[in-house]
């Protein structure tokens, strides 16, 4: 029998869960950090969620974005030439380690949504240099992932959408994120840092499978070039199936832009972008 104590207490669950709750949840965390004490994600000092010489310090590391394509082994081939395999080219603001790894992960997932003031300008240096480097047109698509399901309901929120808002985007690219969705149950058990050499032929095809077309997508984007962007680049199965989506519909995609790449998938890069370097 069911007493009111524990229909209370079910009750309390079911707010607690629900995306009411989880809103007001995030609210009250978000005023309890302007009330209380924070600290620094670099060097921990006492005062703001990243101190002035640290704020300098991402600045200095994602200052000059490079070509990021290296390594990342699942990244679409876009061409094969006398030059060899073309793959899809990406340009990253940094490398997704030491301080820059540390900010990107309390931006996402420890609510430091304040972080953005310094991510949104290094993700708009990278979108820029792309746009350099691959664009062609007066109106391209700027393109970001959809979020998933499960990362929807542990966040409650989009970060790279949070950040592509924020940036001072290159005129005339249109930011149309809701282009794509993902297929449901497609990724999860394909996805992590194992890297595509360890998949199985059936997972690479399902990786690059992830995203269709969303309902309702105008057929004017056909024709249309695009930009793809997204937070961080590891082996590249994210871009890679967003390209094909994209591409099947008839739009084509240029390149890509993020704001940190692995060590591992970046590897073997001239870390210098000079114009030269970018073509
Ligand atoms: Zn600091």
């Amino acid at each position: 029998m069911t007493g009111p104590p524990q229909r209370f207490s079910s009750g309390v669950d079911r707010l607690w869960f629900s995306s009411a709750g989880r809103s007001t949840r995030r609210a009250v965390k978000q005023a309890a950090d302007l009330i209380l004490p924070t600290w620094c994600v670099g060097c921990g000092a006492a005062g703001a969620d990243l101190c002035a010489e640290c704020s300098i310090d991402i600045r200095l590391l994602t200052r000059c974005p490079f070509r990021a394509e290296g390594a990342a082994e699942a990244l679409p081939v876009t061409d094969v030439d006398d030059a060899g395999v073309q793959v899809l080219p990406v340009t990253s603001a940094g490398f997704y380690k030491t301080l820059v790894a540390d900010v990107v992960v309390a931006f996402k997932d420890h609510e430091r949504v304040g972080l953005k003031r310094v991510l949104a300008p290094a993700l708009a240096r990278s979108v820029r240099a792309a746009a350099e480097r691959t664009l062609s047109t007066a109106d391209p698509l700027l393109v970001w992932p959809p979020t998933s399901a499960r990362a929807q309901l542990r966040r409650g929120r989009s970060p790279v959408e949070e950040l592509v808002t924020a940036a001072a985007l290159p005129a005339g690219l249109e930011p149309a994120g809701a282009v794509l969705r993902r297929k449901s149950g497609g990724m999860l058990s394909v996805t992590g840092r194992r890297g595509q050499k360890g998949r199985s032929k059936g997972g690479r095809r399902a990786a690059v499978a992830q995203f269709t077309m969303a309902a309702g997508v105008p057929r004017s984007l056909v024709g249309r070039e695009a930009l793809l962007v997204d937070d961080v680049l590891t082996t590249g199965a994210t871009l890679h199936g967003m390209y094909a989506a994209l591409t099947e519909a008839g739009v084509h995609v240029r390149g890509a832009a993020v704001l940190a790449v692995t060590p591992r998938a970046g590897k073997a890069q001239d870390t210098s972008l000079s114009a030269a370097n970018l073509r």
